[in-house]
């Protein structure tokens, strides 16, 4: 199929970068990852934005109000104009010498390619998790490519034929291989504040926004990994996951087969009226 390469659309197997590539070298650039649903990108602004804070924080100069017209070209070359699909855009520093140091006055790689896919209007995924401590550096704000941390985390959890594996840093669960988690307590709803030790999520933020039209009690605070018995349910949020249940964490299980906690549930359908509006 066809993928968007610095300017160009072409075929996949034509598509080649350099071996001196800052992202091939060091996993150097930031990459972002949305679903368009309806007709439309969910969320594309908070999503470009959050794009334009990680090339900002590594020091790429991009603009990233170019991306929209670039990302109409490849549709349109896919024919995926207006069809449900997830798009993934990469940028790296380039190709220079191998030094650590950010080399002056490259060009930056622009990889983006598009597949189609039908997220399910609810994530029916009753999800089994593991919970490992979280290894990976201070900086997981960043949306970088170099993801060797959440790989590994992940591949413990296909191990153990679970989803996710959520994390704990200094005994506080911060996040998962590739979601946020949220947890709830009497009927409030807590999740790692956005520091720079997960990444912010856009689903958790609308998450969080949801909370707030439902009047629900939000409380962006870290959950003891201690305490993950007493509450009384859990849920994780991504671009693919959406708003996907926690039926058992370890050895503990939340909800019994496919029972839902009742927050989760309304979150889920909120979420999908969300989706379901014109956007
Ligand atoms: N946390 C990590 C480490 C991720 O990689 C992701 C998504 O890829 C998320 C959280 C969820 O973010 P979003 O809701 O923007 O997809």
């Amino acid at each position: 199929e066809k993928v968007y390469l610095n300017g160009e659309i072409i075929p996949s197997e034509k598509a080649q970068i350099s071996v001196f590539d800052r992202g091939f070298i060091f996993g150097d650039g930031i990459y972002e990852a949305m679903a368009q649903i309806n007709g439309a990108f969910f969320y594309e602004e908070a999503h470009l934005a959050r794009l334009a804070e990680g090339l900002s924080k590594i020091n790429i100069r991009y603009d990233v109000g170019q991306i929209p017209q670039e990302v109409n070209k490849l549709l349109a070359a896919t024919n995926l104009i207006g069809k449900d699909c997830f798009l993934y855009i990469q940028i790296t520093r380039g190709v220079a010498p191998r030094q650590h140091a950010f080399p002056k006055d490259i060009k930056l790689t622009v990889f983006i390619y598009a597949l189609p896919k039908v997220l399910p209007d609810i994530n029916t995924l009753h999800a089994n998790v593991i919970t490992r401590e979280d290894f990976r550096w201070s900086r997981c704000d960043i949306k970088m490519t170099s993801l060797l941390g959440n790989v590994m985390l992940n591949e413990e959890a296909m191990q153990h034929e679970c989803y996710e594996t959520v994390l704990y840093r200094s005994g506080m669960v911060t996040e998962a291989s590739h979601c946020n988690v949220f947890f709830v307590k009497d009927r409030v709803v807590y999740t790692h504040p956005a520091n720079e030790f997960i990444l912010n999520g856009i689903t958790r933020l609308v998450v969080i926004q949801l909370c707030q039209e439902l009047g629900l009690e939000l409380r962006e605070q870290a959950v003891a990994i201690d305490s993950i018995r007493e509450m009384d349910e859990a849920f994780l949020t991504g671009t693919s996951t959406q708003i996907a249940s926690i039926r058992q964490m370890d050895d503990h299980v939340y909800y019994q087969s496919n029972n839902v906690g009742p927050i989760t549930k309304i979150l889920q359908e909120a979420f999908l009226r969300l989706k379901t509006i014109e956007r």
